[in-house]
Parts: C-alpha cells; structure tokens; sequence
C-alpha cells in the first residue's frame, strides 16, 4: 500500500533528517516508526503525504508515485493527525468533524450524519459532547476529535504523529486500547510514529526502529523485536 524506496531527507540548512530509507508497509497494516527524539519520523510521515519532499528516492502510494499525484487528491486519501490537534476553536465539536466532508462536497445532512457517526465510533457522545467548544473538552477528549475529524473524509490510509503524546498515562493507555479496537473494525492502513518503545510493541504489526541520523536499525514485528 505505501512504499518507501532510498527515501532521503536533507533540510535546507544542511541536516540530514532521514537516510536511504526502505519501508513497505501492506494494506490493512498498523506500522509503527519508533526511536529516540530527532530521528526522523515525523519528516517521513510528511514525506509520506508530501508535506515535505523528499531528497532522494520514491514513495508510492497504492502503486502510484506520490509526486505524480495532485497533493490536493493525494490528502484526501490520507487521514493526518498529530499531538496537538488544531481543532477550529470557535467552531462546535460537531461542526469541527462536518468541515471535510463539507469541503468534499457532501450535503450538510450527510455530514452531519457521518460526523455524529464518527463521534460516537471514538466514544463521544453526540448528544453530550456535539455543541460543545473544544476548549470545554479535556486533552483526551480533544484527541478523540481529532481522530474523528482525520476519518471523517474515510481516507484509506491514516498518519498520526504522536496522536496519544499530549494525554496523562492513564488517558493515554484508554485511547491506544479504544484505538486498536476502532483499528481492528476499520482496517486502515496507518503508520504511527511514537517515541515510547512500549507504545510500539502494543500497537504496531510492525515496527521500524529508527536510529540517530534517520536510519533505519530494524523492522520487525513486535514478537521478533522482543525475540520471541
Ligand atoms: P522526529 O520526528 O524523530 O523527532 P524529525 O523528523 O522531526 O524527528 O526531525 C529529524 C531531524 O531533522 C532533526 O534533527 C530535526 O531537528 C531536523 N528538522 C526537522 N524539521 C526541520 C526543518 N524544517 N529544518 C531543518 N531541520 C529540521
Ligand atoms: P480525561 O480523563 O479525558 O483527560 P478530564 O479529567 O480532563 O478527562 O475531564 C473530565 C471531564 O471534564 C470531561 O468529561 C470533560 O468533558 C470535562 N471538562 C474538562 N475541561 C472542561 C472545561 N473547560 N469545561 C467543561 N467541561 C470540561
């Protein structure tokens, strides 16, 4: 589904982010790019839905050249989320989920009904939480949201980026656990950078250590890496 072929990333000044990086990660995959802070993870996952370009190499998505898509197509296939999720404050909690859909085009009904949907798959209830402002809404909450609003366009391929980092541990354990079920039913394709080793070993079918300087060390599952 997603292929990384000598995949290199040198930003402007000079730092050399990622290396020869070689990554396949199958349809229906849940793979995890772990490793210390700095190591180039979050630069591949945007390589990936080519918010940076890479340097070197070729990415391919569903056999297509990422380069050759039009990024505007390209993203609507990919669900993004990150730590901080940037929900539009002034807007409600249902409305937050309604705008892609809206922007696709959908019919305000549709969207609302989709989006009430998607609220109630991450376990907000609609009826409590829909006319809400995301500042009346906890950290866990508001990941909740975003995760929400990354499905909300049904993208087969989703990226997220520390999604569960901004949350105490317990929080953080509830949403990897509600995660991997929601996962589970899905069955998207996603790739998870973390930097928390346990993190990876639970969730991921696969994981790629990183190393200092943006290499990759292993990739591996969980029972191999933990030489099982
Ligand atoms: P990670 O996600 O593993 O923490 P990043 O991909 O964010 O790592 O960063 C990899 C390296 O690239 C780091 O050394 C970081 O400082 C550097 N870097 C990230 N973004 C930029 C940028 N826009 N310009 C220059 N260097 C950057
Ligand atoms: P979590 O365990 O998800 O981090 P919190 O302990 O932060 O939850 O919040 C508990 C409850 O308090 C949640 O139901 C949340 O909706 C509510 N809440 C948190 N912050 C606010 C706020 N500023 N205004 C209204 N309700 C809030």
């Amino acid at each position: 589904m997603i292929r990384l072929a000598g995949v290199g990333k040198t930003y402007d000044d000079g730092t050399v982010a990622v290396q020869s990086l070689d990554l396949d990660v199958e349809a229906g995959e849940l793979v995890v790019l772990v490793g210390p802070s700095g190591c180039g993870k979050s630069t591949t996952l945007k390589m990936i839905n080519r918010l940076i370009e890479p340097t070197t190499g070729s990415i391919e998505i569903d056999g297509r050249d990422v380069t050759r898509v039009d990024p505007v197509k390209l993203r609507r296939g990919i669900g993004y989320v990150i730590q901080q999720v940037g929900l539009f404050p002034h807007q409600r909690i249902l409305t937050n989920v309604m705008t892609v859909p809206l922007l696709y085009g959908e019919s305000k009904a549709t969207a609302r009904a989709r989006a009430e949907e998607l609220m109630a798959l991450v376990g907000l209830d609609p009826a409590t939480y829909a006319d809400r402002f995301p500042h009346q809404l906890s950290g866990g909450q508001r990941q909740r949201v975003g995760v929400a609003r990354a499905l909300a366009a049904d993208p087969p391929v989703l990226l997220m980026d520390e999604p569960f980092g901004a949350v105490d541990p317990i929080v953080r354990v509830r949403l990897q656990d509600e995660f991997l079920r929601l996962q589970r039913d899905l069955g998207k394709t996603v790739v998870l950078v973390t930097h928390d080793i346990d993190e990876a070993v639970k969730m991921g079918d696969r994981v790629a250590v990183f190393a200092a300087g943006g290499r990759l060390a292993q990739y591996a599952t969980p029972a191999e890496l933990l030489g099982r």
